[in-house]
């Protein structure tokens, strides 16, 4: 007998709505000679002595679960480096969780510290997996809109402004994706207060803090006050270019990172062994490598801004991760208009704005972590395609 339509799915399931960036990409899926700034992952191989150490840990046949927490030496060398780059203790025995990616340690976060009903600010436009992770941890996500004219910062403002009785968390991420802002430390200590007076938690998504271009970067639980408040995420895919090995970790105080171990026990039982070690070569000996990558993408980020600004696609800075969030304003089209044609007439892929939210319409994402002659190209097409714009 056949299943009645959707009969058996959940209402969650059946309301959740499908990510906007991969409806676009099986559009573009299909073309030939397409350039894509759309992905959000390095175009760097990950270096050769992180794969040789997942190499040789399968050759001494270290095949079996670890810790459920992972690897007691990988959360030791977490631990050093959270204390070493960011100032910033942490137990590796009881406040370290290695996950499979960033994307596991927000769901567990969510699930950890959620009761249905409970609303956690989410900063927009913001990376599309958040909204979903609150609704399936039976939280209530209420989102805030930033603003081109403020370079994409929330201001202290507008948080106390949809903060009530029943607020539990922040969601932050900086540097940012889509937009690649990132708050400096007096902007941090300015949530800080807010956090502290509302008695808030804040789940800091740092997933992208090895990729920092101008400032010094500054990690939100260094903030005085706010380590006890924080849940870090972060992890392995973006800065040692490891999206492939599902890698990623959790740092929060004992309280918070206990109740995190037992759904992740029950939900994943541990990281994957082989990715654990090569994330230990990573912290041990991959410095020199993010280093030349963060060069890589300096280079990229101010060519490709520049560009943007010359073809009159206005776009501000972005201080962090690898991607810029010009504005579409100028051409008269929404940014599914201008992604979709952009796409059909010049094959070039871009992420329309607003798939990271609404207050992301009017701007399309491009992603330069891809090579430079890429991005050269690209950019040459898209002037081609705002003069044919401008001349009909
Ligand atoms: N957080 C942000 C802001 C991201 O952009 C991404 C991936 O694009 C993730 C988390 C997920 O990272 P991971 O590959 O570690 O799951």
């Amino acid at each position: 007998m056949e299943l009645a339509k959707n009969s058996h799915l959940s209402k969650i399931a059946r309301e959740l709505k499908p990510s906007g960036i991969r409806k676009f990409f099986d559009l573009a899926a299909g073309m030939e000679g397409v350039i894509s700034l759309g992905v959000g992952e390095p175009d760097f191989v990950t270096s050769w002595s992180v794969r040789e150490a997942a190499i040789l840990s399968l050759e001494q046949g270290n095949t079996s679960y670890t810790a459920n927490a992972g690897l007691p030496e990988l959360r030791n060398e977490i631990s050093h480096y959270m204390q070493q780059q960011f100032g910033i203790e942490y137990s590796p025995n009881s406040e370290v969780i290695v996950t499979v990616g960033a994307s596991q340690a927000i769901d567990i976060a969510m699930r950890a510290i959620l009761d249905p009903g409970d609303e956690v600010i989410i900063i927009e436009p913001c990376f599309v997996s958040y909204v979903p992770m609150v609704q399936l941890a039976g939280g209530v996500p209420i989102q805030v809109q930033t603003l081109k004219e403020n370079d994409f910062k929330i201001l202290p403002s507008q948080l106390e402004e949809v903060i009530t009785k029943k607020t539990k968390a922040i969601m932050l991420c900086s540097p940012n994706n889509p937009t690649g802002s990132m708050l400096n430390k007096k902007e941090l200590e300015e949530l800080a207060a807010i956090v502290e007076k509302h008695d808030l938690l804040v789940i800091a998504d740092e997933i992208y803090a090895e990729l920092v271009y101008d400032e010094e970067y500054t990690s939100l639980p260094s903030i005085p006050g706010m380590r006890e408040r924080t849940i870090l995420i972060s992890g392995f895919s973006k800065g040692f270019a490891m999206t492939g090995w599902r890698l990623g970790f959790v740092c929060a105080p004992m309280e918070i990172s206990s109740a995190m171990l037992k759904i992740h026990q029950y939900a994943i039982m541990c990281a994957p062994t082989m990715a654990q070690y090569a994330a230990l070569e990573a912290l041990r000996n991959g410095r020199s490598d993010v280093d030349d990558m963060v060069k890589s993408y300096r280079r990229r980020r101010n060519f490709i801004v520049q560009s943007f600004n010359e073809i009159g696609l206005t776009c501000h800075m972005p201080g962090g991760a690898f991607y810029a969030f010009p504005s579409i304003e100028s051409t008269g089209l929404s940014s599914q208009e201008f992604a979709e044609q952009l796409l059909l007439q010049e094959s070039v892929a871009v992420v329309p704005g607003d798939v990271f939210g609404e207050s992301g319409n009017g701007h399309i994402r491009c992603s330069y972590a891809t090579s430079l002659e890429q991005i050269q190209e690209a950019v040459k097409r898209m002037k081609h395609f705002i003069e044919n714009l401008q001349s009909k």
